[in-house]
């Protein structure tokens, strides 16, 4: 990374670390996987049992596996062997201590922006876990919300269809139509701009690209 280039994001994730901060929630600013990964193990208790909402930015650093490793309760959706038993999980995680995930986009005054079709991922960051950790790129920056929704509608949107389906029209041409179809992935859009129990959000913002 240029040198220029570093000074300009180390100035961005301060300001941005003050701004979420303002808005009762935990926030840090490092530079690379290793020292994110080291961040939330640190959040994180020893006895809290964690789940998560299929965050590709959470398994590049490694966390689930650092966690299993050191004998935190892991609640595995995909570990189940049956529709009601990952049913049943999904429900358990949303009471769960630690539930992970990133953000689709965070904007410059500290706003977090998510998009979610089943919205189990969503409803365990508004509600039910006692702590959420976040970990998030430095492209998931935005400049405000005009730029999130822009961001998670014409591009995260689209990748994630690809990710997960093949009847939405963004799946088939790359741009959002807006759609109605039954496999859309954007049922819930959620702006959390202040967590009413305060540090319960923790957010690690990489000075790395991670995710989508
Ligand atoms: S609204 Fe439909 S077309 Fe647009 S990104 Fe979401 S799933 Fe794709």
């Amino acid at each position: 990374m240029l040198d220029c280039m570093k000074k300009r994001n180390d100035l961005l994730g301060e300001t941005v670390v003050k701004n979420l901060k303002m808005r009762q929630m935990d926030a840090y600013y490092v530079q690379t996987k290793e020292e994110a990964l080291k961040k939330a193990l640190e959040l994180i208790p020893a006895d809290h049992s964690i789940g998560w909402g299929g965050s590709v930015s959470v398994g590049e650093i490694g966390l689930r596996e650092a966690l299993a490793k050191r004998g935190n309760p892991i609640l595995d959706r995909d570990s189940a062997k049956t529709p009601e038993e990952k049913d049943l999980i999904q429900h358990q995680i949303l009471s769960c201590g630690t539930f992970l995930m990133s953000s689709n986009a965070v904007t410059e005054k500290g706003e977090l922006f998510n998009i979610d079709g089943a919205a189990n991922r969503v409803a365990a960051l508004c509600y039910g876990p006692k702590s959420v950790v976040m970990i998030v790129g430095i492209n998931k920056v935005v400049a405000d919300m005009d730029a999130a929704y822009s961001r998670v509608r014409h591009y995260v949107a689209p990748v994630n269809a690809a990710r997960f389906c093949d009847a939405t029209p963004c799946s088939k041409t790359g741009t959002c139509a807006d759609c109605l179809s039954s496999q859309t992935i954007c049922c819930q859009m959620v702006t959390t701009r202040y967590s009413r129990i305060p540090n319960r959000i923790k957010v690690i913002l990489v000075n790395e690209t991670l995710g989508m």
